[in-house]
């Protein structure tokens, strides 16, 4: 790593390894931010007066992301807001939540959460509980509750965007899952340009281009404080054996999984347009009422499997 910062005369404190760049903490923090505000207008993610609201976990991801798009909406003449989600996992779920809300006040930004238990009257572990011998992960029954959820706290606050902390490591193992799952209409789901859902929201991924450690590094030096413990249930899916082939696959070859990205997404930019020509009916869910492709929904299908 070189002494100095390229774009400065202060001290270097990152290496970008792809790049051959070096970073002092406020070039690169700098850099992030630039980054980030190119690929939401490169996707024209927001558009003037939108209401924003970001999902915040606890986590580095959704609290960078934070801390990044609250200059940007400023710019872009947009509110912004904090969603959290309470899935109701024990030990792990208080604290993080503590976290948000101290966060969320001291940026001076409004801040809701909604459970799974007020939503659904099931938590994640009574979910847990409730699939016994069937083959459902932790991470499938919570990923379609919190999907949901997020769409209910946006629109109970009234923001017609919702902004999610994937980044480019989420967006390259979510590929591989769908690849060996054979979901194909899901890959389309990567293109980071926003679709206008039925019910009016319109979701962003800003951090789709930005690898995963270096969002780790801006919330190091940014002094932003963040819930390190990970999910206890983490580990039960492919996803962490995914990510750390995809680690080593970068570690031997610098700048990888940046051209993978680049890849993956000129597919899903093809899948996208096929399905978009693809006749589907946009009915209502005859239980909840929400939008749907089929008959019953996909959170109302849990929980009727949960409850059997
Ligand atoms: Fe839910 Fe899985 Fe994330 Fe845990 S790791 S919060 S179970 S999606
Ligand atoms: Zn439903």
């Amino acid at each position: 790593m070189k002494l100095v910062c390229d774009r400065c005369d202060r001290k270097s404190a990152y290496h970008r390894e792809y790049s051959g760049e070096s970073l002092c903490s406020k070039c690169f923090s700098k850099s992030l931010r630039e980054k980030v505000a190119k690929t939401i207008s490169k996707y024209s993610m927001l558009k003037y007066g939108d209401k924003v609201a970001v999902a915040v976990s606890g986590g580095k991801d959704s609290l960078s992301l934070l801390h990044i798009m609250i200059p940007i909406c400023k710019k872009h003449g947009s509110n912004i807001c904090v969603v959290t989600i309470d899935e109701g996992i024990e030990g792990y779920r208080d604290e993080s939540l503590d976290i948000v809300k101290k966060f969320a006040s001291q940026m001076n930004v409004e801040h809701k959460v909604l459970s799974y238990k007020e939503l659904y009257n099931v938590d994640l572990e009574e979910s847990l509980q409730l699939r016994k011998g069937r083959k459902m992960s932790s991470c499938s029954i919570c990923g379609t509750f919190r999907r949901r959820a997020i769409d209910i706290a946006a629109e109970s606050v009234q923001a017609n965007v919702v902004a999610t902390a994937h980044n480019l490591d989420d967006s390259l193992q979510t590929f591989l899952i769908n690849v060996l799952a054979g979901d194909v209409e899901r890959i389309g789901w990567t293109y980071p340009e926003p679709i206008e859902y039925a019910n009016g929201l319109r979701k962003i991924k800003p951090l789709t281009e930005i690898y995963e450690h270096e969002v780790a590094f801006y919330a190091f030096i940014n002094e932003i404080p963040f819930q390190s413990e990970e999910c206890p249930h983490m580990n039960e899916g492919i996803r962490t054996d995914i990510r750390e082939f995809l680690n080593k696959l970068e570690n031997n070859h610098a700048g990888i999984k940046y051209n993978a990205y680049n890849t993956i997404i000129k597919i899903a930019k093809r899948i996208r347009e096929s399905s978009d020509n693809t006749d589907k009916k946009h009915n209502k869910c005859v239980l909840c009422g929400r939008d749907s492709t089929n008959p019953v929904c996909s959170v109302c299908n849990m929980i009727i499997t949960l409850k059997q």
